[in-house]
């Protein structure tokens, strides 16, 4: 092994630190501390109002902290804009599906491809046509639609489709901007039973053969304890335990927070 290597297998992805928001007089997020590694699928669990979503909007830039920082890769990302996350390689999808529903499955995924670079989309384009470094983004494209099992649907306008689908146009799109780290709003959300289990696969699969280090902010516990490798537990904005699922599901704080909560 390299000393690169070792010093990748050593220094977090990203590391949270400190971090707490202040909203008014509410304190949203108080001093939550973490670390993600390299490859790991850390699920960010707790009841309602915990502060889950007020983390996740911090590490996608649309929050920003009152005091504390996060490091990607060891460098503070506090100064960037949400739309200059992908250049670093954050991928994110939302909770309700955030993609242009009258552009077909596939022109959503090029704008996808084209958020890993800080030119746009137009001028990309119009400078892009017809080249080499086109027809290695249109390869791609149709690579991360197959891997998907999106080829049947690729030109068709992503409104019509049903709403598991959209939720996986949505990961085709983050996935075509090379992410290293993919930060995932409860992709759960609004799926059945069944499509929760080949979520779950599906979000393995992308760890395992693309070595994408995975954040799931996530209600549905069945889905966080059965691919996670680490969980991360808040309530009231604190940071109540940390550690494998098996861990945290046992803690008695973990436990008392969730009694009486409706996550149960
Ligand atoms: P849920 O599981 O219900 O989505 P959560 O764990 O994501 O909850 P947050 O939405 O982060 O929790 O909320 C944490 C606290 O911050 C709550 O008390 C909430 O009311 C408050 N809060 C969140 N966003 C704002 C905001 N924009 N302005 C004021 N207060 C906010």
């Amino acid at each position: 092994m390299t000393q690169a290597q070792l010093a990748q297998g050593n220094d977090p992805l990203l590391a949270v630190r400190d971090v707490s928001v202040v909203f008014g007089g509410i304190i949203a997020l108080n001093g939550v501390s973490f670390d993600m590694r390299h490859g790991q699928i850390l699920g960010l669990i707790g009841p309602n109002g915990a502060g889950k979503t007020t983390l996740f909007n911090c590490l996608s830039r649309l929050y920003q902290p009152s005091s504390g920082d996060i490091l990607m890769e060891g460098k503070s990302i506090l100064s960037r804009p949400p739309h200059r996350i992908a250049e670093i390689g954050i991928g994110r999808t939302f909770q309700n599906v955030a993609l242009f529903p009258n552009l077909s499955v596939i022109d959503n995924v090029r704008v996808g491809a084209h958020a890993r670079t800080s030119s746009d989309i137009v001028s990309d384009s119009l400078r892009l046509a017809g080249s080499p470094r086109e027809n290695d983004m249109n390869k791609k494209v149709h690579d991360i639609l197959g891997y998907l099992d999106l080829e049947d649907v690729a030109h068709t306008v992503v409104s019509g489709l049903p709403f598991g689908t959209q939720k996986r146009v949505e990961l085709a799109r983050a996935l075509a901007a090379d992410p290293k780290i993919l930060l995932l709003d409860e992709p759960a959300g609004g799926l059945n039973h069944e499509e929760v289990y080949v979520l779950g696969d599906l979000i393995r699969k992308i760890r395992d053969d693309r070595k994408i280090t995975v954040l799931l902010v996530e209600h549905h516990m069945g889905l966080v304890m059965s691919i996670a490798d680490h969980v991360v537990a808040l309530n009231f904005g604190r940071k109540l335990a940390e550690g494998t699922p098996a861990q945290v599901q046992a803690d008695p704080d973990v436990i008392k927070a969730y009694l009486g909560s409706k996550d149960q």
